[in-house]
């Protein structure tokens, strides 16, 4: 189970450059984890102001 960005990300952009593998991509419409990549390193989860991403 990788983290997960939920429906409350206000596409601040704090999480973008803060993953090691380059799993956060700008969706179309909020932030988003690619599962497959994500290796649940927890970086970018503490980074977010509106505590959207989550495990
Ligand atoms: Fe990237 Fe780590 Fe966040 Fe997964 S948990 S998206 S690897 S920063
Ligand atoms: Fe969305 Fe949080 Fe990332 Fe900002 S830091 S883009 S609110 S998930």
């Amino acid at each position: 189970m990788s983290y997960v960005i939920n429906n409350s990300c206000i596409n601040c952009g704090a999480c973008g450059g803060s993953c090691p593998v380059d799993a956060i991509s700008e969706g179309s419409s909020q932030y988003e984890i690619n599962p497959d990549t994500c290796i649940d390193c927890g970086a970018c989860a503490g980074l977010c102001p509106v505590g959207a991403i989550a495990q």
